[in-house]
């Protein structure tokens, strides 16, 4: 039975009774709490606008086909990440490819990245967008990256599931500085949460009207959408092709409610990752390098065995950790081995520093409740399990 799980969410009274106080009201879903919500996170971001969506993956759906990534084009993300980072472009029927990772970040490799773009040139199949990720919670190069698209003219979407909170040269992730986009995730194993849910910020007003429309069925009820004049009160129009990708209002509930608490939760997620960093130092195992641009979520703390320094194989130490209750996890299994990114034609050796990293990763339990004793216990098995 797993006692320590790799991450969990944090549910205070005042969140419940947040909750509560929404399924009293006359509003479940598209109520007040959704713009409060909205206001909130874009203000901490530093974002123009912000859409509040029912989970992450519909969140870069919508970003994706805001951004008019249609059949004829390609997304590049990174191997190293949940497969829907990738997946939100095979929705809109555009391809998907690949950039290696940098070995000490885990994250997008800009040289990759730039080698990859100049061949792409060459050929004339140039990315229409690409998705950085940024990996247990520690921002991408996003300098780099954005310069990178002002020269070849691509668009970008920050995967910034594991990021809200996080900080990067100085400022908070989500204020789209360096993006078009950037999506926040909700889920429960993430820093706060709304059971499911998602969220897209913007700084571009059109952008921002393209992803409230597409949220809610492509229907609009502004005069100036419409094709020809309203017929009453009751009217609205369908413009284009949308969905129901709505939060609720008990979810932006709790979302405002957790969002209160974001700070603390990082605060605590940093000691806890330093004491990692110390009582794991004399280990054969490697432990996440922390950029001096970035200020990490820590989402995640993902170390791997060093293999040059012990013959126990990340096999024998996963199940080993598991065995004794603790829910350790891996992140990520590279995306282009699935089964479906091989049926497009991707092969296991495509991208070797993801492939490499993966196969020795293991993500130890971080999450605000953990104790020290629990985190004791993590490196006391640990340490069992490798000397
Ligand atoms: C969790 C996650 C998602 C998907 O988030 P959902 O809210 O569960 O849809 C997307 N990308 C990354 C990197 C994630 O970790």
């Amino acid at each position: 039975m797993i006692r320590i799980p790799y991450g969990r969410q944090d549910i205070s009274q005042t969140d419940l009774d947040a909750v509560a106080e929404v399924l009293r009201s006359d509003f479940l879903t598209q109520g007040p709490a959704i713009p409060r919500f909205e206001r909130a996170l874009a203000d901490y971001c530093g974002a123009g606008h912000a859409v509040a969506v029912c989970n992450a993956t519909a969140a870069l759906h919508i970003a994706c086909l805001a951004l008019e990534l249609g059949p004829g084009d390609t997304l590049w993300t990174v191997p190293n990440t949940f497969v829907a980072s990738a997946n939100c472009a095979l929705y809109c029927g555009a391809q998907v490819d690949f950039v290696d990772i940098d070995p000490r970040t885990y994250n997008m490799s800009v040289s990759a990245l730039s080698a990859k773009l100049e061949q792409a040139e060459q050929v004339g199949h140039l990315p229409k967008v690409v998705v950085p990720v940024h990996f247990a919670g520690q921002s991408c190069d996003m300098r780099e990256i954005h310069a990178l698209s002002l020269r070849y003219g691509f668009r970008i979407i920050e995967d910034a599931s594991h990021a809200v909170g996080g900080r990067y040269l100085d400022a908070p992730v989500g204020n789209c500085r360096y993006s078009d986009i950037t999506v926040f995730s909700f889920h429960p194993v993430k820093i706060i949460t709304t059971g499911e849910g998602g969220l897209a910020l913007t700084n571009d007003a059109r952008l921002a009207a393209r992803l409230e429309s597409l949220r809610s069925h492509g229907i609009t009820r502004d005069p100036e959408r419409m094709t020809d004049a309203s017929e009453g009160p009751w009217y609205y129009q369908q413009v284009e092709l949308g969905f129901n990708y709505r939060m609720t209002d008990m979810q932006a509930a709790l979302g405002l409610s957790q969002f209160t608490r974001l700070d603390s939760f990082i605060e605590r997620r940093h000691q806890l990752a330093g004491r990692y960093d110390d009582l794991l130092a004399d280990l054969p195992v490697i432990t996440p390098h922390q950029s001096p641009d970035a200020y990490s979520a820590l989402h995640l703390y993902p170390i791997q065995i060093d293999r040059s320094r012990t013959d126990r194989s990340r096999f024998e130490v996963f199940s080993g950790l598991r065995e004794a209750g603790i829910g350790v996890n891996v992140h990520y299994i590279p995306v282009h081995t699935q089964p479906h990114y091989q049926r497009l034609g991707f092969e296991v050796g495509d991208f070797p520093v993801a492939e490499s990293y993966y196969g020795q990763a293991i993500s130890l339990p971080l999450y605000s409740a953990l104790t020290e004793a629990q985190q004791d216990e993590v490196v006391a098995v640990l340490r069992e399990l490798l000397v």
